[in-house]
């Protein structure tokens, strides 16, 4: 019942705290593959929307289906992760103390579907896609350092790693380029673009010339529901979205 080739669908979803609706009848869908960008003003939802998705937040009314058959409102936080569901929140959370390559390891699932312990012997596949991964983010020559020794920016994409060591389909990103510098904001743009052609990527953010370099399709989210949609040219436009954000 939700349209073909989708990865997420969002459909009537409202949640209420106290009476007052953070997401007020909310309907969205993001296409397998597809990057989103999700912008609004403050108390637009945009949190709320991230934590229905990932089941920190059940909705009052409404469905959230993964890949077309999982009814993600009857899940908790720890099964829908395990569906391939990652989220990256804005402050990076690395493990300081260990190396960067260590942060890796530790994201690596086992077989179980546990969390590794870290010092457990890796196979040689699993040692490469850690490789593969230092590659993607851009750190393999500092896979020896404390990630308590990165930049912040370093940090994110570490963490960016982490998500993508667990084999997402859907990575949800919190304002990732939140603090970085400009160099770090072109960099991750570069580094969304090229892990969003393997996988679905909606992130939400603040920043519109980062919005503007990834090129996606862009959400406005207001007052709990879809407020406009389309390229980031096409919503900047919009009276409606000028109204919500210069404010009345
Ligand atoms: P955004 O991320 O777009 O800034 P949020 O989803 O954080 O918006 O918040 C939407 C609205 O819901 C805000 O008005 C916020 O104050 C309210 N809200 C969010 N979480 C809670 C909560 N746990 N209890 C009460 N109100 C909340």
């Amino acid at each position: 019942r939700q349209p073909a080739g989708s990865i997420l669908y969002l459909d009537g979803v409202s949640v209420s705290f106290d009476g007052f609706k953070a997401l007020n009848s909310l309907s969205l869908v993001i296409d397998k593959g597809e990057m989103r960008t999700i912008i609004g003003p403050n108390g637009a939802g945009k949190t709320t929307m991230m934590d229905v998705i990932t089941g920190k937040t059940k909705p009052n009314t409404g469905d959230v289906l993964f890949n077309g058959t999982v009814d993600l409102t009857r899940l908790d936080e720890a099964a829908i992760a395990n569906l391939g569901i990652g989220r990256k929140f804005q402050k990076p959370t690395v493990f300081e103390h260990l190396t960067v390559f260590e942060n890796l390891e530790l994201a690596l699932k086992t077989d179980r579907g546990t969390f590794a312990t870290l010092f457990f012997h890796l196979t040689g596949q699993q040692a490469r896609r850690i490789d593969e991964i230092l590659g993607v983010i851009g750190l393999g020559d500092r896979r020896t350092e404390k990630a308590g020794a990165l930049s912040h920016g370093q940090k994110q994409w570490l963490e960016i790693g982490m998500l993508l060591m667990q084999e997402g389909q859907l990575l949800l990103l919190d304002e990732p380029v939140a603090g970085m510098t400009d160099h770090e904001t072109e960099t991750t743009a570069r580094l969304l673009l090229d892990i969003a052609r393997e996988r679905s990527v909606v992130v939400v953010e603040h920043d519109m010339e980062f919005v503007r370099a990834l090129g996606a399709k862009v959400t406005v989210l207001h007052e709990g529901s879809v407020l406009a949609e389309g390229s980031i040219d096409t919503v900047q436009a919009d009276h409606r979205v000028i109204e919500v954000y210069l404010g009345r």
